[in-house]
């Protein structure tokens, strides 16, 4: 699902009105694109094919189009459950083995929009090393935590966040779809707060972009395409050396717990009842990284890059 930008898209549900923008880019260095992406309201993924030799592409393809067959995109309902899509997923690791005999994998990350009791969340899950982030109140923050050799020797207090950004295996996930043994999602529910803004991207922005440089182009671009395009641009202007895939997602006019659209930021979540509310089932799924790096190596080191 390479796609070309669009207009602009906006939907309304009662309880929630997002708008979004997407695009995806060659980059400047690569040969093909092997990112691919779903961007169809309550879906927001990118995924990130890895395994050379156009197998990537496939990988990638496959993980989205098992996606894009969730029943719910085609209604519109916001009923998805982690449970759901972890059934899909195992789908498209299942498909993408098949296809490619294990021999290409594909990273996956986003964001589903749901509802629990009226309320919408952000459903996010990870595979892998693309990213989910969100503004909110005015905090930036990186949601998934990434399946990375990095990661690990970074929670391991062996190398620091930016150490990791220039290490020489900074590009080998440890969990991916497709390949390997470690192919189980992360996911966690978040509330949508009014204002918010979500990114979804593949490692080929935030391999040439800082979180700071990010987050002002997403501060400073109102229009959710125009920042996509903004990022993707900036990108390509520092050097551009894979794939680049952005999905930028605004939510306005959410309802916030006594069921009226306000523009106020939530109340303490804290004060609220904890047996009267989903969020206390929040699933916030502890990420547990560590296990081995996921085979999707054939000898060539450039196919550790995706
Ligand atoms: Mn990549």
């Amino acid at each position: 699902m390479n796609q070309q930008p669009a207009s602009v898209p906006s939907t309304f549900q009662p309880g929630l009105s997002l708008s979004y923008g997407y695009g995806t880019d060659r980059g400047l260095r690569r040969e093909l694109n092997e990112d691919s992406y779903i961007a169809s309201d309550p879906v927001f993924a990118v995924a990130d094919g890895m395994g050379g030799h156009e197998a990537g592409e496939v990988a990638s393809g496959m993980c989205v189009r098992a996606l894009a067959a969730i029943p719910q995109l085609a209604t519109g309902e916001r009923t998805v459950t982690a449970a759901v899509l972890q059934q899909y997923l195992v789908q498209a690791d299942t498909s993408i083995r098949e296809a490619t005999g294990a021999r290409a994998g594909t990273t996956l990350a986003g964001a589903v929009v749901v509802e629990q009791m009226g309320m919408p969340y952000w459903l996010v899950m990870n595979i892998g090393d693309s990213r989910t982030y969100r503004l909110s109140q005015g905090r930036f923050v990186q949601i998934s935590v990434d399946h990375s050799e990095v990661q690990e020797l970074v929670d391991a207090g062996e190398i620091t966040a930016e150490q990791a950004t220039v290490h020489p295996r900074r590009h080998v996930v440890t969990r991916a779809l497709g390949t390997g043994d470690e192919t189980e999602a992360d996911y966690w529910l978040l509330p949508v707060e009014e204002g918010d803004r979500v990114l979804v991207c593949s490692d080929g922005l935030t391999g040439e972009l800082t979180d700071e440089h990010i987050l002002r182009i997403l501060s400073t671009v109102g229009d959710p395409q125009e920042a996509a395009d903004a990022l993707i641009q900036a990108a390509l202007r520092s050097g551009g050396s894979d794939n680049i895939t952005v999905i930028v997602v605004d939510a306005r006019n959410v309802l916030n717990d006594a069921g009226a659209a306000t523009t106020a930021p939530r109340r303490d979540p804290d004060v609220v009842d904890e047996d009267t509310l989903p969020r206390s089932q929040a699933a916030q799924a502890a990420p547990q990284h560590g296990g081995e790096a996921a085979a999707h190596q054939d000898g060539e080191p450039s196919d550790d890059r995706h």
